[in-house]
């Protein structure tokens, strides 16, 4: 190897989604070179941001876990304090008012009690089954609140922490092959009442309850009542700001417009990568947080695809895209007591259909600093398939998009009535800006199973098998949402730190 062509970073990180950034601030802050490359102009990915006549909206993100202040379980907070940076938050008073069949009408509160009562008023035949559900997912997360949460795949640190919670370790254990929908028929039998597990399960996994591991719903049915869901003061976006503005402060590099077009083998061991300017960079080690998807079959050469991402492949597909509206609106077309995220639903059928289940957000109802004085922004997005949105003339497309937009617009006005009136901007996003703007292979929210499966088991963690690479964020164990993807991204830097010997 000529000298110009040594090493100069130990880690270069491929994407500044927030899997990405906080395995880079987390190698940063133990005394590692690293680089992050982001093909992007500003970093976070799916937790982006983009700002329009006044109005700074969410690009996806925007019910925010990991912000509380006490356990483990906390990993933004914990990310951004590594790095002696922290975030402004704004507790939300309710999680998810819910909008269901049947005019099955529910707020899951923050205040754990309260969320019990709402729903056993609804369900009273099923107070002791709610309870001992709901019982059983404190279980899980008291379990991770109590340990340290870094790589399953280092040895050393699961004997640690076998040595100091043995018990909670075999508990999880225990959860890690289970699903949700097994343990909750264990306690109820009513199916409406099924049917509002699968969606409390839908709408952050977007597979029912039979699909959802029981470790992930562990960690978000009980979290929202323990550290609660916070917003970021400022937007979601500012959370990766703020993990940029630490990892510089730690000495690392961010590049943006540095569209990585190829990682560089050398041996069956990653090396380097390419940028699409044609400039190379070389690290001992390699971190993708693009998608698994993205990785092996754009960023590496398809036709040598390693076995065991084929088998992933196997077991989970990649689940559909959104088509999202951002919406400008008149304030006073929100009724008072509006709450901030809503699910809407009108038949249960159509749950997991395109186009069935409508997630809206108003952020703005805790920041209104977001949108000018007088108005508020609605986020509403619906799950779409790509191939959906091929194949068409420009003209077709924006005609298909506005017939979308207003089937939507349609349904916000059973809840907001007088919105289509009040309407002072409107963006439309469909699967193919997710895919152009997120640089997710056909926009994908990420991977799904393909049929049941043995909860997290099959879920990969940071290491591929490909020696000095790595991957970060929705696509590794335990899979999509910002705290999750923290999680992998500090399991991933720690197996990397040990590995190096930082
Ligand atoms: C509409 C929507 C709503 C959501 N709502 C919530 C929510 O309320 N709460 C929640 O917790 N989660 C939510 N999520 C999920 C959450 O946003 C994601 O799971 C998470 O942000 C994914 O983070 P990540 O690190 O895996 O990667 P990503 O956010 O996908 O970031 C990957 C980064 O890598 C960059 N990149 C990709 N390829 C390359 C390349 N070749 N070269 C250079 N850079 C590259 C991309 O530009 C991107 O910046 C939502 C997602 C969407 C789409």
């Amino acid at each position: 190897m000529s000298p110009s062509l040594n090493p100069v970073f130990d880690v270069i990180v491929i994407g500044s989604g927030i899997g990405g950034l906080v395995t880079a601030t987390q190698l940063a802050a133990k005394g590692a070179q690293v680089l992050v490359l982001e093909r992007y102009l500003i970093p976070g990915g799916s937790s982006g941001y983009f700002e329009r006549q006044g109005y700074r909206f969410d690009v996806g993100a925007s019910m925010i876990f990991g912000f509380g202040e006490n356990g483990t379980t906390n990993l933004l907070t914990r990310a951004l304090d590594a790095v002696n940076v922290s975030q402004e938050t704004i507790t939300d008073p309710v999680q998810i008012h819910y909008h269901l069949p049947n005019q099955l009408d529910l707020k899951v509160e923050r205040l754990y009690e309260q969320f019990l009562q709402n729903l056993i008023a609804n369900f009273p035949h099923e107070e002791t089954g709610i309870r001992r559900f709901y019982d059983e997912c404190w279980k899980v997360f008291n379990c991770l609140n109590s340990m340290d949460l870094l790589s399953l795949e280092e040895p050393r640190y699961l004997l640690r922490i076998f040595l100091q919670h043995p018990l909670a370790c075999l508990d999880l254990v225990k959860y890690l092959p289970q699903n949700v929908g097994d343990v909750a028929r264990r306690y109820i039998k009513d199916p409406e009442l099924l049917k509002f597990i699968d969606i409390e399960c839908y709408c952050w996994s977007v597979v029912n309850a039979d699909m959802t591991p029981m470790i992930n719903a562990g960690m978000v049915f009980s979290d929202r009542h323990y550290g609660g869901v916070n917003y970021p003061k400022g937007g979601v976006g500012k959370i990766a700001q703020k993990l940029v503005e630490g990892l510089e402060k730690a000495g690392g590099k961010i590049e943006y417009q540095a569209r990585v077009t190829k990682i560089i083998t050398e041996q069956g061991k990653a090396v380097g990568v390419q940028l699409a300017n044609g400039k190379v960079y070389r690290s001992q080690r390699i971190v993708s947080n693009a998608t698994r998807w993205d990785t092996f079959a754009k960023l590496l050469p398809v036709e040598s695809i390693p076995r065991n991402e084929k088998k992933w492949q196997q077991n989970y597909q990649k689940s559909p895209s959104f088509l999202s509206l951002h919406i400008g609106v008149e304030a006073a077309v929100l009724p008072h007591g509006t709450e901030c995220h809503h699910i809407i639903l009108e038949n249960w059928q159509q749950m997991t259909a395109p186009a069935g289940t409508l997630f809206v957000s108003i952020p703005t109802l805790l920041d209104p600093d977001l949108a000018p004085k007088g108005y508020h922004i609605i986020h509403a997005f619906t799950p779409h398939w790509i191939d959906d949105w091929q194949g068409l003339s420009p003209s077709e497309y924006e005609a298909k998009k506005e017939t979308a937009a207003w089937q939507i617009i349609d349904r916000l006005e059973e809840i907001f009535p007088g919105l289509d009136t009040g309407l002072d901007y409107l963006e439309v996003g469909t699967p193919r800006s997710h895919q152009r703007f997120l640089g997710r292979e056909d926009g994908t929210y990420g991977p799904i199973p393909r049929r049941k499966l043995r909860g997290l088991l099959s879920m990969p963690f940071n290491r591929t098998t490909i020696p000095g690479l790595y991957c970060v964020g929705d696509s590794t164990f335990p899979g999509q949402g910002l705290n999750a993807v923290a999680f992998s991204g500090f399991a991933c830097a720690h197996r990397i730190a040990v590995d190096l010997g930082f």
